[in-house]
């Protein structure tokens, strides 16, 4: 029988702030390294899932060495989408559209080929990251995303627009770019982060669209979550939003 899922535990660098491959996966033949960088303090989670947005991987990497916790990133080609074949399909898999049954088959459905072999083998990929980060068991998850100019953004949450059904409500904060906002699952989070200058969206727990991001995850499970998106290259901002958002969980 084809093994669907390999793990090997290896390997670490020994600076003072290490890179640690945590774990190294494979989905369909493609390498996929689960890596932390972990301080010696303790402190919240960060994720970090798409290889390609790597601004918010470095203002939360100084961030927690600096005040303590773990970040977590997906390694494998540097882009978005985790792709491999199985059989005579190429699949291309968004890291963050896994974490529910749902969000899998609209996966495999926007690769148009309806696989149960390739559900399952994704969602024992989804169902390792999260038994691996004891996401279940966070008091609060911290996920970093960066977007581009002119794409998604604050406003795509807003009355009429693409994403209004997933937002109970959406903060214009004095923040003038809309690309920079938190995005949360809890009114407590939203509460906490509105006196701040950022802009805020509340995720919608009952009438968001279940496509299997990380947010929809927590949001049925009851489990507090804060996207802290920004902008690519905008290093800055990234960094503020980071340390603004843990001194107000303290
Ligand atoms: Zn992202």
């Amino acid at each position: 029988m084809k093994t669907l899922l390999l793990f090997c535990f290896i390997i670490t660098t020994t600076t003072s702030f290490a890179q640690e491959t945590i774990a190294s996966l494979d989905l369909g033949g493609t390498e996929v390294r689960l890596v932390a960088y972990e301080s010696d303090k303790p402190g919240y989670l960060f994720y970090n899932m798409h290889d390609d947005e790597n601004t918010g991987v470095e203002a939360a990497i100084k961030v927690v060495k600096k005040k303590g916790g773990v970040l977590y990133t997906l390694m494998h080609s540097g882009e978005r989408y985790i792709e491999f074949d199985y059989d005579t399909s190429h699949y291309q898999i968004d890291p963050n559209r896994i974490y529910t049954d749902t969000g899998v088959w609209r996966e495999l459905d926007r690769s148009a080929i309806r696989d149960t072999v390739v559900f399952e083998m994704v969602k024992a990929f989804a169902d390792t990251l999260i038994q691996l980060m004891h996401i279940d068991d966070q008091p609060i998850v911290l996920t970093l995303h960066n977007n581009s100019e002119d794409n998604y953004s604050m406003r795509s949450y807003l009355p009429g627009e693409i994403y209004e059904v997933d937002a109970e409500t959406v903060y214009n904060g004095k923040w003038k770019d809309d690309d920079e906002f938190y995005f949360v699952t809890s009114a407590r989070l939203y509460g906490l982060l509105t006196p701040t200058k950022f802009n805020v969206i509340l995720q919608n727990n009952a009438a968001m669209t279940d496509d299997g991001s990380l947010s929809v995850y927590c949001g049925q499970r009851g489990i507090e979550y804060v996207n802290v998106e920004a902008q690519h290259g905008h290093k800055r901002a990234n960094r503020k939003m980071v340390k603004k958002l843990l001194e107000v969980l303290q």
